[in-house]
């Protein structure tokens, strides 16, 4: 324990008192310059390292942005077309395949019931579809549907047994 001048009237107090006897003030032994230092040294580090993350953050997002606007300009019209074109027949197929299972879900008996458990479009365009809901009965039954492009049921074993397509699932979503 030793004698410091307290920070406030500049008395003898002990440098571990928690209040100055003579003015009362809290902790009144002035703060060491080495513990001042660590302080300041310990903010410089914090401060430092946050600039840097923010900065760093700010470059790998610039980097991504200009890499993008690179590719994007590096496309010829060509290439720019068939995306669009593409990007159009993705909507267009989408489109289709909600209205089918639209129209799938108002053919049952109990609409409020549908559930899709699968749909997958084929590369013929037929979609396959399969669904839960309850029957006439209150029983909850799956029935398997393949529908065509024009709506109309075809022949599951024909268009859909066996086969593999595009996962459709997430088409429920706009049901
Ligand atoms: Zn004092």
């Amino acid at each position: 324990m030793g004698m410091v001048k307290c920070r406030e009237c500049g008395k003898d107090v002990s440098d571990k008192a928690k209040n100055c006897p003579h003015c009362g003030v809290a902790k009144p032994a002035p703060e060491s310059k080495f513990g001042l230092i660590v302080k300041l040294g310990l903010g410089a580090v914090l401060v430092i390292a946050m600039v840097r993350c923010i900065s760093e953050q700010e470059d790998r997002k610039s980097q991504a942005a200009a890499e993008k606007q690179r590719i994007e300009a590096s496309k010829t019209p060509e290439q720019r077309a068939r995306e669009e074109a593409e990007t159009a027949k993705k909507e267009a197929e989408f489109q289709s395949v909600v209205s089918r299972l639209r129209a799938l879900k108002a053919s049952t008996k109990n609409p409020n019931s549908f559930e899709l458990v699968d749909a997958v479009l084929m590369t013929d365009g037929t979609l396959c579809a399969t669904y839960r809901g309850t029957n006439s009965f209150n029983a909850i039954v799956t029935e398997n549907k393949a529908i065509a492009k024009d709506l109309k049921i075809v022949e599951w074993n024909r268009f859909c047994g066996g086969k593999s397509g595009t996962d459709m699932k997430y088409a429920r979503q706009a049901l």
